[in-house]
């Protein structure tokens, strides 16, 4: 699942193309079909592209949101005019075509118009917590909702909760685990402040060199690496699903404690 270092990547990717200019609009996808958002956009310029955690919003002149969500499937693609598309045409959602190249999203699932005030008074989007990638991180706002959360929870499966935090995934949780060298299975009320803010500390540097270069493998030191050895101690890396969702977790149990 795209995680926030992923959207502000796209962000920064859509942000030259469409800034400060009308876009042609298109939303063949039949989900989307009779919405007319060519007709209400019309002539009305891209104000700014932004990203809240996993939340990418496309903002225009006149007071509308494009704003979506990638869940598992989604993706952002941005092309020079022309350029074949990495994924296929029955697949887009949303088409914007200026001068400078077209952006392209593909496989939905989230994708709305919006007016900017009901994006502020939106419930899911209002209960979002402090965006990891911040220039300047809220850590009190963060330590706040975590000490509003379940004590009993997993500090892995915590930070998971956009509540919380938003623009942590599975990836990041992880890493940001492991750099700490705390238990992802260790409960939150067993957790110091400090514990807790050194695991966001420590993945933020990553994430945020992530979303300037889309190349977030290289940053992955545990994930997806179940039973080979642990960068730190040797040993081997453990493997197991967490949370509701049971998301596959990675960790190595002799230097994370
Ligand atoms: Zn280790």
């Amino acid at each position: 699942m795209p995680e926030g270092d992923t959207i502000h990547f796209a962000a920064r990717r859509i942000r030259p193309l469409v800034e400060g200019r009308i876009p042609e609009i298109e939303h063949p996808h039949p989900r989307l079909r009779g919405e007319r958002w060519a007709e209400k956009l019309a002539g009305r310029a891209v104000t700014g592209v932004d990203a809240h955690g996993k939340h990418l919003f496309l903002r225009f002149e006149g007071d509308f949101a494009i704003h979506s969500h990638l869940r598992m499937t989604g993706s952002w693609g941005t092309y020079r005019r022309g350029e074949r598309w990495r994924r296929g045409t029955h697949r887009a959602w949303l088409v914007l075509r200026t001068d400078a190249g077209e952006v392209v999203q593909f496989d939905g699932p989230v994708l709305e118009l919006l007016t900017e005030s009901r994006t502020r008074f939106d419930r899911r989007l209002a209960q979002l917590g402090p965006d990891v990638l911040a220039p300047q991180l809220d850590e009190a706002g963060f330590l706040r909702r975590l000490r509003a959360d379940d004590p009993a929870r997993a500090i892995g499966d915590a930070l998971l909760d956009q509540r919380t935090i938003a623009g942590i995934g599975n990836v990041w949780k992880c890493e940001g685990c492991f750099a700490a060298q705390i238990d992802p299975w260790r409960p939150t009320g067993a957790c110091s402040d400090d514990e807790a803010l050194a695991i966001v500390r420590a993945l933020r540097p990553g994430m945020a060199q992530s979303a300037l270069d889309g190349m977030q493998d290289r940053h992955r030191r545990v994930y997806a690496r179940a039973g080979r050895p642990c960068p730190r101690c040797g040993a081997p890396i453990r493997s197991r699903g967490q949370g509701e969702d049971n998301r596959i977790t990675y960790w190595c149990a002799e230097c994370q404690s």
